[in-house]
């Protein structure tokens, strides 16, 4: 059977999206509407373009050697990778089949289900908390941080490796009380490799003029490195892997 899926596009050498030089898949389609989105014309599930796992697969081995050898692999990012977990699972039961290791960038909101069946093929998972407090993260993302946490609480269970990622946008999640909490959440977790800091920025401002949304992050600052070390004070307090570049 031929397994198809729909992207917004692919990056054959990354290197900020896991370990070593990775081959990108942007999938298409999102839950979520973060209001600092870079991608938003990811949003909807019927944009992009449709690609079989064979066509993927071909792109993929092309880069095989370059990948393995710099202990990279790939990395399903988004939009929301979960969003076709039929079209990711394949997608990395053939990567894995093939010996190239593979990653899921996901924000967790998703039926805990299709997380499942795309983590028995998953290496390492990227998770995106993109706040601990319930009420900043509806306003910041349009919906619930529950799947999220669950899956994350759920990652630790099966003991599987696990990137956090957290972006520090001033006066929205760079809240000290908020961070101490999340690292107060994440602090008996045995899975978690690294806890990734990211500053905010406004790379993406020009699509959601483009695509006629409303930015509502104009009159932000761009997030400092006294912010990003601020906050990873907060996590070495806790003895997390903080990493702050
Ligand atoms: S989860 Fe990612 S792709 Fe989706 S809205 Fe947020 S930043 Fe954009």
């Amino acid at each position: 059977m031929t397994v198809k899926g729909r992207i917004h596009s692919v990056e054959s050498c990354g290197t900020v999206d896991g370990p070593g030089i990775r081959f990108v898949i942007f999938t298409q389609g999102c839950p979520l509407r973060c209001q600092y989105c870079h991608n938003p014309d990811s949003w909807k599930p019927s944009d992009g373009q449709e690609i079989t796992v064979d066509e993927l697969m071909k792109e993929i081995i092309k880069y095989k050697s370059y990948i393995n050898f710099s202990g990279g692999g790939i990395t399903a990012s988004g939009g929301e990778p979960l969003m076709q977990p039929v079209f990711i699972k394949e997608l990395f039961r053939r990567c894995q089949e093939a010996k190239i290791h593979t990653a899921l960038d996901t924000s967790g909101f998703a039926s805990f289900e299709a997380a499942q069946s795309v983590l028995e093929y998953t290496d390492l998972v990227l998770l995106d908390i993109k706040s601990f407090d319930p009420k900043t993260y509806l306003d910041l993302t349009g919906v619930s941080n529950e799947p999220t946490l669950r899956l994350a609480k759920y990652l630790n269970e099966i003991q599987k490796p696990m990137w956090i990622r957290y972006v520090l946008v001033p006066n929205l999640t760079d809240d000290p009380g908020m961070i101490e909490a999340l690292a107060n959440f994440l602090k008996d977790f045995t899975n978690i490799e690294k806890i990734e800091l990211l500053p905010f920025h406004k790379m993406g401002e020009y699509k959601w003029e483009e695509l006629g949304y409303e930015y509502l992050l104009r009159d932000t600052p761009a997030g400092t490195r006294e912010d990003i070390e601020k906050a990873a004070t907060i996590f070495k307090k806790y003895n997390l892997p903080v990493e702050t570049n």
